[in-house]
């Protein structure tokens, strides 16, 4: 009888419900640590790119009064555009 190679011999043990509970918390931790703000003590979501991309922050931490404010329109995104692209291609 030829035996299905989906079928595994390991001697490996079945993970217990504790430990996958502590696998999932380690995982959301370090999402979460991946995803919050870059200023120390803030819990918010880094939603926004600063310094060239070398930090994410916070809507509140932006240097941008507009980003603060909630108000980003598509002009504001594209005058910011352009003077990027003006600054680095002149
Ligand atoms: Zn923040």
């Amino acid at each position: 009888m030829r035996a299905s190679r989906f079928i595994t011999t390991s001697n490996a043990p079945a993970s217990t419900s504790s430990s996958r509970l502590k696998d999932l918390l380690a995982s959301a931790i370090g999402l979460y640590r991946h995803a919050n703000c870059h200023v120390t003590r803030c819990f918010r979501l880094a939603r926004y790119p600063v310094a060239g991309g070398q930090f994410k922050v916070c809507a509140k931490h932006h240097p941008d009064e507009q980003v603060r404010a909630g108000k980003v329109s598509h002009e504001h995104i594209l005058r910011l555009h352009r003077e990027h692209r003006d600054r680095v291609a002149p």
